[in-house]
């Protein structure tokens, strides 16, 4: 069963939606050549305490960081660490928040200075798939309609479309039902209602679709050590199709 959310609920998961955007925008400039990932951490962690929010990654299934951040051939759960950055990677920052007892979350891709033309391609084409997909989002679509736009997409620009890991339901929870893969047939899977609130999040890559775990025991790595890029929007089924709680506005 996919949950839906009633507008006082949502109006919460808005509100949570805006603070994870302005910490997101924040995060974005922090990033930079020489900090370490365990320094965007706590950055994140500290911000979010700003807004009375929770990092709800934090203890989830045991994760033991505030925000998950991935390095190039990372693709997802990347734990920080005394890892620098440096000119040409491309980060992926993905945050999530408890406010006011309702879960968001958001992930962008971000490069550090100069980035070469196939990885801001790459970075590119995965942001394109995460808007093709939100379009599809309106009563009477389905899950299947957001995975093909998105799927459709990456194929179009010869990316490897990571499988073992999807979209999904969110607001009560971190993770809820659907699971919302990046690949699909139109028409297929659950019908989209009003006040059903989603979480899409294409991942792609450079090479294969194939994810190994790192060492650490958390972090999603490309097998064959291509780089990858996520990004990712909380979202509401609306009656006129659907609203990005995560999108950033200036100001709040
Ligand atoms: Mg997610």
């Amino acid at each position: 069963m996919i949950d839906i959310k009633s507008p006082d609920e949502i109006a919460k998961i808005r509100a949570g939606g805006q603070r994870l955007a302005a910490i997101m925008e924040k995060l974005k400039t922090a990033a930079v050549s020489g900090i370490t990932t365990k320094e965007i951490d706590d950055l994140a962690g500290q911000l979010a305490r700003q807004q009375q929010a929770q990092p709800s990654f934090l203890g989830y299934n045991g994760f033991p960081a505030n925000i998950c951040i991935s390095v190039n051939e990372e693709i997802v759960h990347g734990l920080p660490g005394e890892k620098k950055l440096h000119t040409g990677d491309i980060v992926g920052l993905d945050f999530g928040l408890l406010y006011q007892g309702f879960f968001t979350d958001m992930a962008v891709t971000v490069g550090i200075g100069q980035v070469d033309s196939v990885a801001s391609k790459l970075m590119a084409s995965t942001a394109e798939s995460l808007q093709l997909g939100i379009k599809q989002i309106k009563p009477g679509n389905h899950i299947g309609d957001i995975s093909a736009a998105v799927g459709r997409h990456a194929e179009s620009g010869g990316y490897g479309i990571i499988r073992n890991l999807t979209g999904h339901g969110v607001g009560r929870k971190v993770h809820e039902p659907p699971q919302i893969p990046n690949f699909g047939n139109p028409g297929d899977g659950p019908e989209l209602k009003v006040g059903m609130v989603l979480a899409i999040e294409p991942m792609l890559s450079l090479g294969d679709h194939t994810t190994e775990l790192a060492t650490d025991g958390w972090t999603f790595k490309m097998k064959d050590g291509s780089l990858s890029a996520h990004f990712e929007h909380t979202v509401v089924v609306t009656e006129e199709g659907h609203e990005i709680l995560t999108k950033y506005q200036d100001g709040k």
